[in-house]
């Protein structure tokens, strides 16, 4: 009904002060306002959290919010909080009398989400409290942990499905990711137990980025070079190892660009200070790990550069996700040998045979990707089950067909010969 979308759109501006729905927003609120599992796949930066957010605030009860990491919980809650949103955290951080105070009042129906940890739920007397409170619906955030084929596998969130049916009745769930590939998401359905759930699933397609791969020769002086022609703008540089990210952080600050490292070797502190200043515009590029980036939501990110060659495209695609996150400029440039791809297969060799396969599997699929000459858009985004109708006319395969790869270039002529 008419008034009932104009109610949506009216807490959408009150509460988070947006005047539009951003693509399929509307229609997955809707979906889940009328009680339907809903299962929402959409690229990171889309918008996902505001599906669970929104309905949340207008059903009754308290909407359960399951979340991998107390920092997302955090962020959100804080978040909320600004807007003047009774939402809450339950996990182990909390005092005994905090988780007390959370209890009653989700128990009297105050609060409008709580989020909550996969392995805080499995407790005895969170059930219980739970079985005392109304329940609205169960959002799983980054739904993708469940799925031992996801780039972030948590066992605990493969318990989520026993303890929806031990809450009782039947609490719609919404489930959401930015995991591509068919693959998890049948993974996750199954698990899940929604193969009724209505899907929403938006294109991969990220048309504002521009997919380029050079070959690894006189790399660092290829990097001073693309860096000092954005010079001043935000960057991301992934490397390897941590040694390869102080290196190339102090290379760039004697070349005069306000760089600063990231990894998980660092002192906590620093790590902050670094990401802040990144944030702040303090500094531009940061160089960093693999470690760098989950929830980071900076929208002018202008160039992401892999140093060192990724160890899978659901990797590469996310890592280069977090540049043109406000539709503007986003240049993704990665340098490329196959001595990279035998280094780590090298640093797989130690683990279990089913895991080292899968390993190869995706290392093999990155290779494809980063030594053939077509249209880049079109291999990432068949990889997502997508199909691309024509090349994308913006990427260095379409602009500058050929030649790269001087083997795979001499193949192609023999063809057209
Ligand atoms: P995701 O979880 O899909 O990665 P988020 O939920 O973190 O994305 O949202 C990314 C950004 O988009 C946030 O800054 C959020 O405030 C903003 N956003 C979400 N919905 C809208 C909207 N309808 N209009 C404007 N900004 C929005
Ligand atoms: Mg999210």
């Amino acid at each position: 009904a008419p008034t009932f979308v104009a109610d949506l759109k009216h807490t959408l501006k009150e509460v988070f002060g947006f005047g539009q729905f951003r693509g399929t927003q509307e229609a997955v609120i809707q979906n889940i306002l009328v009680g339907n599992n809903t299962f929402v796949i959409m690229p990171t930066g889309a918008g996902k959290s505001l599906c669970y957010q929104l309905p949340a605030l207008v059903l009754p009860g308290t909407a359960i919010v399951i979340s991998p990491l107390i920092a997302l919980m955090k962020n959100q809650v804080d978040q909320l909080g600004a807007f003047g949103v009774n939402a809450q955290v339950y996990n182990s951080t909390l005092t005994k009398t905090e988780m007390n105070r959370v209890k009653r009042d989700v128990i009297s129906g105050d609060v409008r989400l709580l989020y909550v940890a996969p392995e805080s739920l499995t407790k005895d007397d969170t059930i219980e409290f739970l079985l005392k409170s109304t329940i609205s619906f169960v959002a799983i955030d980054e739904a993708h942990c469940i799925s031992e084929w996801g780039h972030d596998f948590r066992p605990e969130y493969r318990k989520i499905r026993g303890i929806i049916d031990n809450l009782g009745g039947n609490v719609p769930i919404i489930a959401l990711t930015a995991t591509a590939t068919p693959k998890v998401q049948l993974d996750i359905q199954k698990n899940l137990q929604m193969d009724d759930a209505s899907v929403f699933k938006t294109s991969f397609n990220r048309t504002n980025l521009y997919y380029e791969v050079r070959a690894k020769h006189n790399t660092k002086k290829q990097l001073i070079q693309y860096v000092k022609l954005h010079k001043g703008k935000a960057g991301i540089i992934y490397c390897l190892s941590r040694k390869k990210v102080e290196e190339i952080a102090e290379l760039l600050r004697v070349n005069d660009v306000r760089a600063r490292p990231y990894h998980a070797g660092l002192d906590q502190q620093v790590r902050i200070d670094n990401q802040d200043a990144f944030l702040n515009e303090e500094c531009d590029v940061i160089v960093a790990t693999i470690a760098f980036g989950m929830g980071i939501d900076k929208p002018d990110v202008r160039f992401v550069i892999h140093f060192d060659a990724p160890k899978s495209i659901e990797g590469y695609y996310q890592e280069t996700g977090r540049g043109g996150r406000d539709g503007l400029e986003g240049n993704c440039l990665m340098f490329y040998s196959y001595d990279d791809i035998l280094k780590l297969e090298k640093f797989s060799k130690d683990k279990p045979v089913t895991e080292r396969d899968n390993a190869h599997q995706l290392l093999a699929e990155m290779t494809n990707y980063a030594e053939s000459s077509v249209c880049r858009r079109r291999q990432l985004l068949h990889y997502f089950g997508e199909t691309l109708n024509t090349d994308c006319g913006f990427c260095d395969n379409c602009r500058h067909p050929k030649e790269r790869f001087e083997g795979e270039a001499a193949v192609g002529l023999a063809l057209r010969a």
